[in-house]
């Protein structure tokens, strides 16, 4: 049996997002083929780490003392809600056997290639979210929304046994990677 993908939840259009919305992309024709084949395995971290919706933006920074904490737009610090979100997304994807995510780009949970830097003024600086890292961390490949057909080349040639293969989709520059590179 395949194993399921871990998916953002506001990626298949659940409302879920800290203002209430979502950036739903389940018509993609990827995903709506995993959809279809019944892979899908929807998650908020934030959410599943207690938070609530509509909940105050939030974002990553390292403080003065250089520990890594996420703090919401009114200062207040959610590091402790983040991170029980990452745990509870990385104890899914073990119990059942995840090997791919595709995530939100640009979520203090979800980033995998860019997040905000912590001012609030919405500049983007190259850096992962805590659940992002944390699925990275324990060998579980993570892609992005602007991804999904880097994902599905990446699954095939896993599926395959194709090591070499996937290990080159994981590594082929996509349009947003490579803009981020060269910034
Ligand atoms: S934590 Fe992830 S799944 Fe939840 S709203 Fe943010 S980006 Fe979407």
């Amino acid at each position: 049996m395949p194993s399921p993908i871990l998916i953002s939840a506001c990626l298949l259009g659940q409302p879920v997002r800290y203002d209430g919305g979502a950036n739903g992309v389940s018509q993609h024709p990827v995903l709506a083929a995993w959809l279809a084949a019944g892979r899908v395995l929807a998650l908020c971290p934030e959410l599943a780490g207690g938070l609530p919706v509509p909940r105050p933006p939030a974002e990553r920074l390292r403080d003065a003392q250089g520990r890594e904490r996420v703090l919401d737009v009114h200062g207040r610090d959610v590091t402790a809600a983040f991170e029980a979100g990452a745990e509870q997304a990385l104890s899914l994807a073990r119990e059942h056997g995840v090997r791919l995510a595709v995530l939100k780009e640009g979520s203090p949970s979800c980033g995998s290639g860019y997040v905000y830097d912590g001012s609030f003024s919405r500049r983007r600086v190259p850096g992962r979210g805590l659940t992002a890292e944390r699925l990275m961390q324990a060998g579980i490949q993570v892609f992005s929304e602007h991804e999904l057909e880097a994902a599905q080349r990446w699954l095939q040639a896993l599926e395959a046994g194709d090591d070499l293969a996937a290990a080159a989709a994981a590594a082929a520059p996509t349009p947003r990677r490579k803009e981020l590179d060269e910034s």
